[in-house]
């Protein structure tokens, strides 16, 4: 198979095409082999646009060392096992590796890694679909070399590991596996999916460290088919290992997605309102469990826990008949937008109203006194300042004061009333 430049004009730009001749042509000097690899080229064949580029070389640093002198490179990051990632001054980055081999000292463990040929680096990969390598230097440019069958399971929409061992030395490919699958639409070879449930079942997932689970997890909730995954993830048993026991029913997920597809709120992953959904029927002990075994952080853990806690109450309190609007602030006023956007899955229209006026109306409403004009008025300084700016707040919320100066006489009444503070 070859790609005509043609193609990859459709889905890469001119500028990012021209940097990568040019990195094969500098490769081509040095006489060393130099492809596009992995996801990347999966991605070309499959026509995905946007496209991260990963380039796989048998060079070694001096290359690394040319290629930053001959390009027009900002910064080369150089990172964990022998790659490099090449920053360009027009913010376009690229990774570059060394072709390596992987041994994995026991299972779960971050591999030992040695410079090995291209053909050794296929072999270390997750899935046949994910082993492609594309030529970029002028004698094969666009050349497609498939050594481990990649293009056939492409084009049959099939996931299949390279080895029996695969989700035991890393199980983070069970992640990856649903990732792919639902990303693509494709499906499960049944050996491959056999393995996969092997390593659930052993108990591997747990031995992966909290950082390498969050950052599958968190891939996976990212995903635009986050729904679709989390239900692999519960029915295959990840969740289960993860600590929550009981199984994900749909209901949840599709009411959150047609309340998420309804507001327009950009720069929103919704990671959190996801972790929500996952953990909104297990008991606060093994919320805590998943917790720990995800490493999700401590403002993560206390709103999981606090609407674990108080959530059925917080709607309760928001579906009654007369709520001012102060009561109604001071509910949801802790609890971050993707807290608030669970929420409105759960309650009644009354009590939806009523999130929607804190999101689109009090949660912005901010009154003009300040502790310096409390002093002004000749009050002394002291906790009693936080009393009285509450209280303001309280009454601008309800309407009430409509400017500083309206809020100063108010303050003036209720500092002669000590009662109503
Ligand atoms: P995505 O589109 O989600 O980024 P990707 O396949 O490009 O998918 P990367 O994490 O960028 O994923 O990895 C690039 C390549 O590195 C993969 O295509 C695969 O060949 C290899 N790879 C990544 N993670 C693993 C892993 N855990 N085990 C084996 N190979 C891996």
């Amino acid at each position: 198979m070859r790609i005509s430049v043609k193609e990859l004009n459709k889905l890469l730009s001119e500028e990012i095409l021209k940097k990568i001749t040019s990195l094969g042509e500098i490769c081509m000097n040095a006489g060393l082999q130099c492809y596009l690899v992995g996801g990347t080229v999966r991605d070309v064949i499959l026509k995905v646009p946007q496209i991260d580029i990963d380039i796989v070389t048998e060079g070694n640093d001096k290359l690394f060392k040319d290629v930053s002198k001959k390009l027009i490179i900002k910064k080369i990051a150089f990172s964990q096992f022998n790659t490099a990632k090449l920053l360009f001054k027009d913010g376009f980055s690229l990774d570059i590796a060394q072709a390596r081999k992987e041994i994995y000292p026991y299972p779960t463990s971050l591999p030992v890694v040695r410079r090995s040929s291209i053909h050794e680096d296929v072999k270390r990969r997750d899935f046949t679909i994910n082993t492609l390598l594309m030529g970029i230097t002028k004698k094969d440019f666009g050349k497609i070399y498939d050594y481990l069958g990649g293009i056939e399971d492409i084009e049959k929409g099939i996931i299949r590991a390279l080895h029996k061992n695969s989700f035991i030395d890393d199980p983070t490919r069970i992640f990856r596996a649903f990732r792919f699958k639902e990303r693509f639409s494709f499906r499960f070879d049944r050996e491959t999916k056999n393995l996969m449930d092997n390593s659930i079942k052993a108990g591997y997932i747990k031995k992966l460290t909290p950082q390498r689970i969050r950052r599958e997890l968190f891939l996976s909730l990212k995903e635009a088919n986050w729904d679709k995954i989390i239900m692999n993830l519960s029915r295959s048993g990840v969740l289960k290992e993860l600590g929550i026991k009981q199984k994900m029913t749909r209901s949840s997920i599709t009411t959150f997605m047609r309340i998420i597809r309804n507001f327009n709120v950009t720069n929103q992953n919704w990671e959190l309102s996801k972790l929500l959904i996952i953990t909104e029927n297990a008991q606060k002990k093994d919320i805590k469990a998943f917790s720990q075994k995800v490493g999700l952080r401590r403002n993560e853990v206390s709103i999981l826990l606090e609407l674990r806690r108080n959530g059925k109450i917080i709607v309760k309190t928001l579906s009654k008949k007369d709520l001012p609007n102060n009561k109604i602030y001071w509910l949801l006023e802790k609890i971050p937008i993707e807290g608030l956007f669970y929420l409105l899955g759960k309650g009644t229209p009354l009590s939806r109203k009523r999130i929607m006026l804190y999101f689109n109306n009090l949660k912005d409403i901010k009154i003009n006194i300040k502790g310096d004009d409390l002093k002004k008025l000749g009050i002394k300084g002291g906790p009693i300042y936080k009393k009285i700016l509450q209280k303001v707040l309280d009454e601008k919320l309800n309407g009430e004061l409509k400017s500083k100066k309206e809020e100063i006489e108010f303050v003036k009444r209720i500092i002669y009333k000590p009662s109503q503070l």
